[in-house]
């Protein structure tokens, strides 16, 4: 299996994510799909995690259906999903969606920061799909600018209560 340089590979231990940030199951015995996320401020990875499956329909319904209403719609409006999916198709390697916003388009390394996401099954090969992909800073806090108080809330004590330091703000909620 090919490994995606490096990209989804946990920073702090320089290996795969083995486990699930929030039930500590190891991913390859939750028995589903499980999410990566890294969040990148100033070409720095500040927060990073795996979330298997069980535990991210957890947090995804613990948001207000009128913030996932408004994550569906962000998704559905500011990202051309027909000119992503043709230019996707192109790419000799996945990772090169990650050179550009899937929203904006602006390239990476014009941003103060960005988001990685991607999806991996049970057996530790990336799905392509609609993720991987890549959120601008300026994007993800469009996002999050459009969550209902409560949800914003929701995920701000999701980030407290399982990493130390950063402020929940900055990081879209990897619900998808
Ligand atoms: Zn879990
Ligand atoms: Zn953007």
């Amino acid at each position: 299996m090919q490994r995606l340089a490096k990209w989804f590979d946990s920073i702090e231990t320089e290996k795969p994510f083995d486990s699930c940030k929030i039930c500590q199951n190891f991913l390859s015995e939750t028995g589903g799909n499980w999410v990566i996320n890294k969040h990148y401020h100033r070409k720095e990875c500040v927060l990073e995690y795996a979330i298997c499956v069980h535990c991210r329909d957890e947090v995804s319904n613990s948001f207000s259906h009128d913030s996932k209403a408004a994550i569906r719609d962000f998704l559905e409006t500011k990202i051309d999903w027909q000119e992503r999916i043709l230019e996707w198709s192109k790419l000799d390697s996945p990772i090169k969606r990650l050179d550009h916003c899937v929203a904006c388009t602006m390239p990476r390394e014009w941003m103060l920061g960005f988001t990685i996401s991607a999806q991996f099954q049970h057996d530790g090969s990336l799905i392509e799909g609609a993720l991987p992909l890549l959120l601008c800073s300026h994007c993800v806090s469009q996002i999050n600018d459009s969550l209902s108080p409560e949800s914003r809330e929701t995920w701000k004590r999701f980030i407290a209560m399982y990493f130390e330091g950063p402020d929940s703000q900055d990081y879209h909620p990897g619900i998808f």
